[in-house]
C-alpha cells in the first residue's frame, strides 16, 4: 500500500495503474476509521479496481473549531484497516499541503447547500466541494463512493459532478450500523453511556417511519409526528426532520417512493445525522 502525502505523489501512483488500464475508485474519508468506511472500500474494491482512500479531517468543513479539535485521529489504525481492505494508496495530507500560504480558492455549489446541514453549519459544504474537487483533481478517479449515512452530501457532491462535467460514477453505500440500528459514526465514540441510549431513537423513529409507511400512510405531517414524539425527550435537541425528495431535496407534500427524510440532532453534545429512503416494499 502506497502512502501519498501531496497531490504529486497521488497522481503519480495512479496514473500509473491508469495506464496499466485499471478503473480508479476514490474513497474520501477523514480517518478514524470504522466499518461503515471499510464497507466503502469493499464497494471501492469491486470489479478490481485500484482504490484510492483519502484520510484528511478538512479544517475547511468545520465551522466549529471545538468540533474540529475534538475530531478522533487514528491514523495508525487506519492504515491497518486500509491495507486490510484492500486499499491500494492512501491519500493523507497534512493541512498546509492542502491548502498553502496564500490559498483562495472556494467550489461553491448553490441551492442544495443552503438548506438542513447546510444552515445548521453554514460554509460546511463549500468546505467538503472543495477538498472533495481538489481529490477529484489530484487522483482523477472512474467512480467516488459517498455514504449513504451523509444523504445531503450525496446530492451535493452528484450536482457538482454534473456541473464540472466530471467523468465521475458516483456510487453511494448504504448506511453501516450498530446492532441497535445507531449509524456508525467517527463522533460516536464521544457519546456517553446515556447519549448512546438516547442516540438510538433516531434511527428507530426512522424506521418506525418506514414502516408506516409501508402500511399505507402517505401523510407527511403525520410521519414526521411520528418522528418528532419518539425524538422530542430531555437530552435530545432536535435540529431537523426534513421530508424531502431525494434528487432536488425539496420539501414533499406527500411521501412517496422518491421521499427521503432527513434527521439531524444533538445528543450529549455530540451532532448526529441520520436518514431513511422510503420504500413500500
Ligand atoms: P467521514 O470520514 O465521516 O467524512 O466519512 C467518509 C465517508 O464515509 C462519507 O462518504 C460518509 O458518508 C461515509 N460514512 C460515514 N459513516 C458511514 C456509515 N455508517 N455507513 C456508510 N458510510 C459511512
Amino acid at each position: 500500500m502506497i502512502i501519498a502525502s501531496t497531490a504529486r505523489d497521488l497522481a503519480v501512483a495512479t496514473e500509473q495503474s491508469r495506464r496499466q488500464g485499471q478503473r480508479i475508485a476514490l474513497v474520501p474519508t477523514m480517518g478514524a476509521l470504522h466499518r461503515g468506511h471499510t464497507s466503502l472500500f469493499d464497494i471501492a474494491k469491486k470489479e478490481d479496481a485500484f482504490v484510492v482512500a483519502s484520510i484528511f479531517v478538512n479544517p475547511r468543513q468545520f465551522g466549529d473549531a471545538s468540533d474540529f479539535n475534538a475530531y478522533p485521529i487514528t491514523l495508525e489504525a487506519d492504515l491497518d484497516l486500509c491495507r486490510h481492505h484492500g486499499v491500494d494508496v492512501v491519500y493523507s495530507p497534512t493541512a498546509s499541503t492542502m491548502y498553502p500560504t496564500g490559498y483562495a480558492t472556494t467550489v461553491h455549489v448553490e441551492g442544495l447547500t443552503d438548506i438542513y446541514e447546510g444552515q445548521s453549519r453554514p460554509g460546511h459544504f463549500d468546505g467538503v466541494t472543495t477538498v472533495v474537487t481538489k481529490l477529484f483533481n489530484a487522483c482523477r478517479p472512474d467512480r467516488a463512493v459517498f455514504g449513504q449515512k451523509d444523504f445531503q452530501q450525496t446530492a451535493v457532491i452528484r450536482r457538482l459532478i454534473i456541473d464540472l462535467d466530471l467523468p465521475i460514477e458516483l456510487i453511494v453505500a448504504p448506511t453501516a450500523r450498530a446492532e441497535d440500528g445507531l449509524a456508525l459514526s467517527s463522533r460516536n465514540i464521544r457519546l456517553d453511556t446515556q447519549a448512546r441510549e438516547l442516540a438510538t431513537n433516531l434511527w428507530r423513529s426512522l424506521s418506525l417511519a418506514q414502516k408506516q409507511f409501508q402500511a399505507g400512510e402517505r401523510n407527511v405531517e403525520i410521519i414526521r409526528g411520528t418522528i418528532e414524539r419518539i425524538c422530542t425527550q430531555p437530552g435530545i435537541i432536535l435540529d431537523y426532520v426534513a421530508i424531502v425528495d431525494r434528487q432536488t431535496l425539496e420539501s414533499k407534500t406527500h411521501c412517496d417512493d422518491q421521499t427521503a427524510i432527513l434527521i439531524a440532532a444533538t445528543i450529549g453534545g455530540v451532532r448526529l445525522i441520520d436518514n431513511v429512503l422510503l420504500n413500500s416494499q
